[in-house]
């Protein structure tokens, strides 16, 4: 089949890796031939051809997009012609926090208390409701912890206010929270649902710095709780392909943060560490292909986040249990250039390894 990728970026080209063993062939849509994926497969660019959309329709079998930002209008017209997954329903309640948060209500699916904000009298209102401290957030386009401000008295409301410059936002309860989950599920055309372990994100100034896959110490009954959540979610949005939810781990059961509609950052392990990894099963199940197997391999894996500078990579090279994930891209401060995947068979290997990595990670 030839896919289509809305997007050229570190996920489609961790997409195009897994699918050509697959018989696939991949395009992309970005505004340079410098893009990530430009190199692997058929690069439709804006700089050169301002109908690069359309001419990657017209290559297309299937299209998939790698952003939550990816215009909606835009997808529902593509639509008309061939099929785009995930889809419209999951792409549109991605791009508003407020949105989002009513679906997860409507699902019974626990999240933090919100109030959607157009004015520094509806923050003063929200925050009779939702009490101190509390997070207001972008509604739309915020990421990596951008567009926030955390209000813990009164006299910040001004400043949180107008740090919004005038765009929709939410306020949300602050979550005390142990440590930050997200899981991963893929579902087929077919209506087939598989799902990953659940996995420890540790973050630091708002970026994605370590994933631990599986989290350690996770009851079964909490796995499961977590795969009801997705499951509602997934049908509930007639979602085709990998769908992510971030959680918080909390002294009263999980709360859900957010959810993407693609493939994470937080399952890069899985090329490494598991049977199919979550580019691979999202490849198979926007082109009907049966889901493959979402378990580990190893009983530990780790992702180390490779950020602003490529680093000294040849450490990995050299460790026997790591491999290298290089993105193509410049190095530039905060920017994701790839990742190094670790597996273990204990504990004292997996945190030995992590310990050799250092240097990739802040503190
Ligand atoms: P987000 O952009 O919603 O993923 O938020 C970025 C990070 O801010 C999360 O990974 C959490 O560490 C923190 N955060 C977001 N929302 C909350 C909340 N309601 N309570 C506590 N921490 C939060």
């Amino acid at each position: 089949m030839k896919i289509g990728v809305l997007g050229a970026g570190q996920l489609g080209r961790m997409m195009a890796i897994s699918g050509y063993p697959l018989n696939h062939q991949f395009g992309f849509s970005g505004q340079t031939n410098k893009e990530s994926s430009a190199l692997l497969g058929h690069m439709f660019a804006s700089e050169d051809n301002p109908d690069h959309i359309e001419s990657l329709v017209a290559f297309a079998d299937v299209i998939t997009y790698e952003s939550e930002n990816t215009d909606v209008e835009m997808v529902r017209e593509i639509n008309k012609d061939i099929p785009v997954y995930p889809g419209e329903k999951s792409l549109f309640t991605a791009q508003h926090r407020g949105r989002e948060k009513a679906l997860f209500n409507q699902l019974n699916i626990p999240c933090a208390p919100y109030q959607v904000i157009n004015s520094i009298t509806d923050l003063e209102q929200a925050l009779t409701y939702i009490g101190l401290p509390a997070i207001l957030k972008t509604a739309t386009e915020g990421y990596d912890g951008k567009g926030q401000f955390l209000i813990r008295s009164a006299d910040q409301i001004k400043a949180a206010f107008e740090s919004m410059k005038g765009a929709e936002s939410i306020l949300e309860g602050f979550v005390n929270f142990k440590r930050e989950l997200s899981l991963i599920a893929v579902r087929g055309i077919d209506n087939d649902h598989k799902y990953y372990p659940l996995v420890e994100n540790i973050h630091h100034n708002g970026i994605l710095r370590l994933t631990i896959a599986p989290a350690q110490d996770i009851d079964p009954r909490v796995q499961k709780t977590a795969e009801h959540y997705m499951q509602t979610l997934l049908d509930e949005m007639n979602h085709v392909g990998v769908l992510t939810i971030e959680l918080f781990d909390t002294e009263n059961g999980l709360v859900v943060n957010e959810k993407a509609p693609r493939v994470h950052n937080s399952g890069h392990w899985s090329i490494d560490g598991a049977n199919t990894s979550q580019f691979e099963n999202h490849i198979r199940a926007i082109s009907g292909m049966p889901l493959g197997d979402t378990t580990s391999i190893h009983n530990y894996s780790a992702m180390i986040n490779i950020i602003g500078r490529t680093g000294p990579i040849q450490i990995a090279l050299n460790m026997p249990n790591a491999h290298l994930h290089l993105y193509d891209k410049a190095e530039r401060e905060n920017r994701k250039l790839g990742h190094i995947n670790i597996t273990a068979d204990s504990l004292s290997e997996l945190e030995h390894s992590i310990q050799q990595l250092k240097d990739f990670l802040p503190n």
